[in-house]
């Protein structure tokens, strides 16, 4: 049996290796079922708020107990990495897309970084079975992101890290073994309602609760088929998801810009004017995001909301 002296000299070490690799944060929680969470998403399904996203009702067991992913699993270590850009487009003139998907597909990036920390906690911290996640399983990932401590989940349902803001992507390695747990943090929110008043299709219905079957970032990215008209001239020129209720979000003020080159957006992007995105041609759509988050909705969904935002 470990001692906790070990259990702590472990979980600081797999910090220090998930610094070095460049993750922005690393916190670890223990495995328990999540009930409130479980209760929560019930809920929210069965009021139908996940709109045609049929797939967010398969696996609810693996999605609020880890045990049902990793056999025995004991621990999930949570990793946050920064993609708040240093350069941003205007959506005052042109036609923009959600700061996530300015670079390289994340899932990409975030994996062979994980991949790379289990490695090394492998041959130099601690044997352990397990496997890594980013946004690829079942896993309710803002849950324990906000369990580990990482941050708290705000109004508007991202997780939003009081020294880096909600712009984060989340990871997860979920192990067999214990270490030494972080505790969650205070949900520093207070009286604020800055993102559930500038949300422009008022989606967010109460903290915390966002239905998809009004968010901009489920029209442009998850729905198949015709935006409905009741939307236009709503969706403030985004054509690929939706930042609105981040970016007003007073928690994002004085985030530092990320420093990783796959998240930069290429020139050509940042150049893009609502003519040229008009124009766009299912070549350059391919030459462009080849490497994009944004190919998963395809040429013809892309066009659809350039069409749909643009009015023509
Ligand atoms: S992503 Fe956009 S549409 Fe969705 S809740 Fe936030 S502000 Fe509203
Ligand atoms: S805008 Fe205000 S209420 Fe919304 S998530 Fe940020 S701090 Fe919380």
């Amino acid at each position: 049996m470990q001692m906790k002296t070990d259990l702590q000299k472990s979980s600081e070490k797999i910090k220090q290796e998930a610094a070095k690799l460049g993750f922005t944060d690393c916190k670890i929680a223990p495995v328990h079922y999540l009930a409130n969470d479980a209760k929560q998403l019930k809920q929210w399904l069965s009021a139908g708020m996940h709109a045609s996203m049929r797939y967010m009702e398969n696996h609810f067991e693996k999605r609020t107990d880890p045990g049902k992913l990793v056999a025995g699993a004991k621990s999930v270590i949570v990793l946050l990495l920064n993609y708040f850009p240093p350069e941003k487009q205007s959506n005052k003139d042109k036609l923009v897309v959600s700061k996530y998907a300015y670079g390289r597909d994340y899932h990409k990036v975030i994996k062979a970084m994980l991949n790379k920390l289990q490695q090394t906690i492998r041959n130099e911290i601690v044997s352990h079975e397990g496997r890594v996640f980013v946004d690829s399983a079942p896993v309710l990932e803002r849950a324990w992101a906000a369990r580990a401590g990482a941050g708290w989940v705000g109004k508007n349902a991202n997780l939003i890290s009081p020294e880096h803001g909600s712009f984060v992507f989340i990871g997860e390695l979920i192990i067999d073994v214990g270490l030494a747990y972080d505790k969650p943090i205070k949900d520093f929110c207070g009286s604020c309602t800055k993102c559930i008043e500038a949300c422009p299709t008022n989606a967010i219905l109460s903290p915390k609760i966002i239905d998809s079957r009004r968010c901009i970032s489920y029209w442009t990215i998850e729905h198949k088929g015709p935006i409905p008209e009741t939307f236009r001239k709503k969706f403030n020129n985004g054509i690929f998801g939706c930042d609105i209720c981040q970016d007003v979000c007073p928690w994002n003020n004085k985030v530092k810009p990320h420093n990783i080159d796959d998240f930069l957006p290429s020139p050509d992007l940042m150049a893009m004017t609502k003519k040229v995105w008009q124009d766009l041609s299912e070549d350059t759509f391919n030459r462009l995001f080849k490497k994009s988050a944004i190919k998963r909705v395809k040429y013809s969904g892309l066009r659809r909301n350039i069409r749909f935002v643009a009015g023509y």
